[in-house]
């Protein structure tokens, strides 16, 4: 059997915790990046590259590999790591954000989700514990539980709604996982055993609903927690105050998520409020868009002035594009639609947001964090560039 799930905190500094994840297929040095994957690859790199970042774990989406080329089919191929070719840890979601977001005709009932694929319009249905099932059959090291995401703004009864029921599917996916794990049903194909599952803490921007969702769900006993319902479209400012009141209630020895955030700065702030891991598609997506992310801020390689500007994106980075590559020929390659554009932009990105977890993790090794912080958060801009000095 593989190595366990196992959690162990290093360095603390103030909230901000340095720690070490470790899972079936290998160990994640948090605070962690997750680059997502969502149909087994991280769009426009390969694993290879992906490891030459310095990546230790990556995301894939339940909901996609569910619908195309199917739980089954990757169980048969020996789970998404024989499947795709990358060793380390695959955290998989459990598949409601998309459902809510991308399917059309979401119905919501006590029991699940009834839903029309977005590629080919047939129905589906996803529970508490189908979800389970699915993610044990794609094999990944860690499986989130399926929750109910309100949209925002969402009024406090609606909140309230998503967070009851999320707690009631916490029960019902930790005892599907438990009846897995004990070899309860043989039927559903385990390709990686000693899987972790993650409980979702829901309860949108109101704090008493977090605080009982926080209760609720650290009462049925997961191996982790992750908050969710954030990112969503709320004020940056509010997302802070939720992430600030809910990360130190959730177990001190148990490593703690924040999904689909977010920007560089994001990632900074979160941190210092006790949070462990993150996952975002803002890096990769906005690569595909002509958009690098530098420790100034965002640059648009597409802008004119970039044109016959012979300079790295950013002189200071290390990443494979900056070594040997232009603005201008990136502005090339983008506006002439070459492949090879989202390939170079995503390298960078990927890079500055590992690079980013690398300086904290070092920083609250020192015990410099809050140095680190008040530098990046002053350099740093959320507006476009207009250039790099
Ligand atoms: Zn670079």
């Amino acid at each position: 059997m593989s190595e366990p799930f196992r959690f162990e905190v290093v360095a603390r500094d103030g909230q901000a915790r340095r720690g070490r994840l470790s899972l079936p297929h290998g160990i994640v040095e948090t605070p962690a990046f997750m680059p997502v994957g969502t149909r087994g690859a991280v769009k426009g790199v390969t694993v290879e590259q992906l490891q030459d970042l310095g990546a230790e774990i990556l995301l894939a989406n339940t909901y996609h590999l569910h619908l195309r080329p199917g739980a089954d089919l990757i169980a048969r191929a020996g789970g998404l790591h024989r499947f795709t070719g990358w060793p380390s840890p695959i955290l998989t979601d459990s598949g409601g954000y998309q459902v809510f977001s991308l399917a059309s005709r979401a119905k919501v009932t006590e029991d699940g989700v009834v839903f029309r694929s977005h590629l080919d319009g047939q129905s589906h249905t996803l529970t508490p514990e189908s979800v389970v099932d699915i993610q044990a059959r794609l094999g990944s090291d860690v499986a989130m539980m399926f929750d109910q995401c309100p949209s925002w703004p969402a009024t406090r009864e609606a909140a309230e709604a998503a967070m009851s029921r999320t707690l009631r599917w916490a029960r019902r996916a930790r005892d599907r996982h438990q009846a897995l794990e004990s070899g309860a049903a043989p039927e559903v194909a385990r390709p990686a055993p000693g899987q972790a599952q993650f409980g979702i803490v829901q309860g949108g921007t109101f704090k008493d609903l977090r605080d009982l969702s926080v209760q609720g769900t650290v009462a049925v006993g997961f191996d982790a927690y992750a908050i969710g319902g954030l990112s969503v479209g709320e004020p940056v400012e509010t997302m802070y105050d939720v992430v600030g009141h809910t990360a130190p209630q959730l177990p001190e020895d148990r490593p703690r998520y924040l999904m689909g955030t977010g920007m560089p700065d994001d990632l900074v702030e979160s941190v210092a409020r006790g949070i462990d891991l993150f996952d975002c598609v803002l890096p990769t997506r906005n690569a595909r868009n002509g958009q690098l992310f530098t420790r100034h801020g965002p640059l648009n390689i597409k802008n004119a002035r970039y044109a016959e500007d012979h300079r790295p994106p950013d002189a200071e980075c290390t990443c494979p594009t900056c070594r040997r590559y232009s603005r201008a020929y990136l502005r090339h390659l983008f506006v002439s639609g070459e492949l090879t554009a989202a390939t170079l932009n995503t390298l960078h990105n990927l890079h500055f947001y590992l690079d980013t977890m690398r300086g904290i993790r070092k920083a609250i090794e020192f015990g410099t964090f809050d140095t680190f912080q008040r530098a990046f958060l002053e350099t740093y801009s959320r507006r476009q560039i207009s250039s790099l000095e």
